[in-house]
């Protein structure tokens, strides 16, 4: 089930005061068309109907998939702490700041991968981009699986457009013989899997 609210909102551009519908919550298996707008990246958008004004709203809401079993809480601010509801239980519960990271997260888990094994992948590719872009900070989302490569999305500092980069399907399984040997455990309730973790795990690794 999806739930819609309507508020009230006040263009910032003509002042025109006008109704704007958000979802609390989404199931992207009952609501396809939903999820093909997260996907999208475009369930935030809000557009003025009278000066077409396009505004990126950000709140916090909840995805499900009651078919692949996984619950990702959408949290802006960092900041909300929503209890997972007892029928959620045995959920794969994640946290994410923004629409990027949720669509990241949905493509992931619908392809079936590990999305803790898929960090470390991250890790290791941003390493070496690092190093070929001579950059410091870099941002790589998941995009698909082609032909025995997983392919992340680039985002270099200071561009809006991505450059796509492959690493071969066996950094994945290596990453998931890294997470066995440390017989890696997920803590219970919602949980951030992010450059953060991918580093604190490897730390753990390196001291075995
Ligand atoms: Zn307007």
């Amino acid at each position: 089930m999806s739930t819609e609210i309507t508020k009230d909102i006040i263009c910032p551009q003509c002042g025109e005061a006008q109704k704007y519908r958000l979802y609390t919550s989404i199931n992207g298996t009952d609501n396809p068309e939903l999820k093909q707008q997260i996907l999208n990246e475009e369930l935030f958008n809000w557009r003025c109907q009278r000066c077409n004004y396009l505004a990126d709203m950000a709140y916090p809401f909840i995805y499900t998939d009651t078919e692949k079993r996984y619950i990702i809480c959408l949290s802006p601010m960092g900041t909300d702490n929503i209890e997972p509801p007892a029928t959620f239980e045995s959920y794969v519960k994640r946290t994410v700041k923004n629409l990027s990271e949720l669509k990241e997260k949905i493509l992931m888990f619908d392809q079936g991968f590990d999305d803790v094994a898929m960090e470390l992948v991250k890790n290791a590719l941003c390493g070496i981009l690092k190093q070929t872009y001579k950059v410091n900070r870099i941002h790589a989302y998941f995009s698909r699986e082609n032909e025995g490569e997983l392919e992340f999305a680039i985002y270099l500092p200071g561009k809006s457009e991505a450059i796509y980069h492959s690493t071969r399907e066996d950094v994945y399984e290596q990453s998931q013989e890294v997470l066995r040997a440390l017989n890696y455990e997920e803590p219970k309730g919602f949980l951030k899997v992010d450059a953060r973790l991918a580093r604190r795990i490897l730390e753990d690794y390196q001291n075995i």
